[in-house]
């Protein structure tokens, strides 16, 4: 990693996948491993935030509510993910954006919410092959991060990570080259720095997007790539590791 300001960052995205079995594997395979240089997380289904837990890694959930409790069926609040020792929050992703219809307004709410129970939400913005050839993807993903800005505040940035997943590359094999994540992840850091300075220069801002263990390096060597959010490779204990070390 280039910079020596800011903290390194890998977390792992389960999505819907994983059992017993594989959480109590990371936990045993995890221990004693020396990552002091990077902050490790893991993002399993909520049914297994529970069974998460080491010295080595943080624990995350991938998405919560924007109430506190109340008749939302099927819902999960912040108080309940920090209950089972969560800490992170993934926030945004792609596939809520596209199944769920979160829109900006709603992630923004969320955002609010994880802030107010003290866990850290991994905000993910990310643009459509569509968007990107149109032309318009920074205004796209200005249009993505103002709405929280506007709703949360800057300062809450402080507290906060920040991915960017093209969604093109994400579950595609198609990676970002390391100069496309470089471009956006300036433009993101720069955005950020005409509200705060400090806060955009300490905030990290992830890449997610086919990440594996062969291209880890080249990515997170970029000036402004301070780790990644990993999807599929996250699942598999020795690719995880690898790109873990490639960052720590
Ligand atoms: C993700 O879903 O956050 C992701 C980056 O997935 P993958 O690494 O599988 O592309």
């Amino acid at each position: 990693m280039q910079s020596q300001k800011r903290r390194p960052v890998v977390a792992g995205n389960w999505k819907m996948n994983g059992d017993l079995a594989l959480a109590e594997s990371f936990t045993t395979a995890f221990e004693g491993q020396t990552l002091d240089n990077i902050d490790v997380i893991l993002c399993p289904p909520f049914t297994l935030l529970n069974s998460l837990s080491s010295d080595v890694f943080s624990v995350g959930a991938q998405t919560c509510s924007e109430y506190d409790n109340g008749a939302h069926t099927g819902e999960v609040s912040c108080g309940m993910i920090k209950a089972c020792g969560a800490q992170y929050v993934i926030l945004g992703h792609s596939e809520r954006r596209t199944d769920q219809a979160e829109s900006n307004q709603l992630i923004a709410k969320k955002v609010e919410a994880c802030l107010k129970e003290g866990l850290t939400p991994i905000l993910c913005i990310g643009e459509s092959l569509e968007v990107r050839e149109s032309g318009e993807l920074f205004n796209f993903l200005e249009e993505q991060l103002t709405v929280v800005i506007e709703h949360v505040g800057i300062e809450s940035f402080r507290n906060m990570v920040i991915a960017y997943e093209p969604i093109w590359a994400i579950g595609t094999g198609l990676t970002a080259s390391p100069e496309q994540a470089q471009e956006v992840h300036a433009f993101i850091r720069a955005l950020l720095k005409k509200s705060n300075e400090a806060i955009a220069e300490n905030i990290a801002i992830l890449y997610g997007g086919s990440v594996k263990g062969s291209n880890a390096k080249e990515l997170f060597g970029q000036e402004d790539v301070d780790g990644g959010l990993i999807g599929g490779a996250s699942l598999k204990f020795e690719e995880f590791l690898t790109i873990c070390q490639a960052a720590n």
